[in-house]
């Protein structure tokens, strides 16, 4: 097994810890990629690694997005991650949560946990009775907090609007016609609100079922899982899962812009280049899909109210035409030029 020194997205993290409890089974990889901005917040994923180390590269992949994403949404945090090594069965006991947040605790506040993949809104209300270090509860009306789906999807909402400003100059999205992949929180939330305004929606999901149900309620259309990257649209929104921007689907994309929420949508570094000589227009996903995690952490630094979260995520446009007129001028790519003011913002450029 490599040192995790060695992993190619160790970069510098300010430390990766190992918790290990023997009584309820728990294995965790906490990873703190930066606390230059301040505590390192990101989520805990619960997932089942056929390989140890696996699940030390996802971490720290993770962390590293974490600290990018908080950095371009301007919040006061740094970035961290955990990640659980659940047993086959994927099964998760009371005892298990309990002993990752006094993981968590142990650490000071220099982490602060929240929801990511296999990890629910009442895991996190159990991880809470042994730390104070966690955010993404549930909220009171009018407050921060409670599922963050609904805010991502606003936020990419708002990007995708920016988008079509630039690439087709267009003030809204009435009439343009947008191809969203996955209709779940985040698709599903960003086809209602494309709708609502005037646009023309064609879904996938793999889930048809709900794909249909989504579909039924604006008047969209379905097709399937294989089509929907390549449908002749004004843009394509990514909204399921990552790595969908690959040499094999650039080539075969025929929408001018491509703006969705899903995390880690380029396969590789170049593929965001691979966009750019197409002529297509790439929203960074860690820059446009910054909504939700804007909402976990005004809840737990501010207990901001619900208007303070909004006017926030309202500020995702604004990043992106800076990313869009840097790249531009220095004709990097837009996701290449997000990591380098990622990284500026963290201190490390
Ligand atoms: P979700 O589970 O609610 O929905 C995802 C949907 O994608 C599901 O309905 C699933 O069936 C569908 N899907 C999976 N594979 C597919 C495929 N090959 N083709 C078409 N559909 C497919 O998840 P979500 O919360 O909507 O998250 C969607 C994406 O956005 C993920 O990449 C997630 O990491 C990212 N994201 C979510 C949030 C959030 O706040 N929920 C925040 C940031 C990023």
């Amino acid at each position: 097994m490599q040192s995790p020194w060695d992993y190619p997205d160790f970069d510098g993290h300010e430390a990766v810890h190992f918790f290990t409890d023997l009584k309820s089974g728990l294995r965790v990889v906490i990873a703190i990629h930066s606390t230059a901005r301040g505590p390192a917040a990101g989520g805990v994923r619960f997932w089942h690694y056929p390989r140890t180390d696996a699940a030390v590269a996802d971490a720290l992949r993770l962390s590293r997005g974490m600290s990018f994403k908080n950095a371009m949404a301007d919040l006061p945090v740094g970035g961290g991650k955990a990640v659980i090594l659940a047993p086959e069965d994927r099964s998760k006991s009371p005892e298990l949560l309990a002993a990752f947040g006094k993981a968590v605790d142990s650490l000071g506040g220099a982490y602060i946990t929240a929801a990511d993949v296999g990890v629910t809104v009442p895991d996190l209300v159990a991880v809470a009775r042994r730390t104070k270090y966690v955010s993404g509860l549930p909220a009171a009306a009018g407050s921060a907090g409670g599922d963050p789906g609904p805010h991502t999807a606003y936020g990419v909402f708002l990007g995708v609007k920016a988008a079509a400003r630039r690439a087709l100059g267009k003030d809204g999205l009435a009439g343009l016609h947008i191809a969203v992949q996955g209709a779940g929180s985040v698709g599903g939330g960003l086809a209602r609100l494309a709708a609502a305004e005037g646009a023309r929606i064609t879904l996938a999901d793999l889930d048809a079922a709900r794909a249909a149900t989504v579909a039924g309620e604006i008047g969209g259309t379905v097709v399937g899982v294989d089509e929907i990257l390549m449908t002749e649209a004004d843009i394509v929104s990514p909204c399921a899962l990552g790595a969908v921007l690959n040499e094999t689907s650039i080539p075969q994309l025929r929408a001018p812009v491509v703006a969705g929420g899903a995390n880690n949508q380029l396969a590789r570094a170049e593929d965001g280049a691979r966009l750019m000589q197409r002529g297509i227009l790439y929203a960074p996903d860690y820059v446009i899909n910054a909504g939700g995690i804007i909402n976990v952490v005004l809840e737990y630094l501010e207990r901001a109210g619900a208007d303070e979260v909004r006017s926030r995520i309202e500020r995702i446009p604004a990043r992106l035409e800076e990313v869009w007129e840097e790249s531009a001028r220095s004709g990097q790519d837009p996701a290449t030029v997000a990591d380098w003011m990622a990284q500026r913002l963290i201190g490390r450029g």
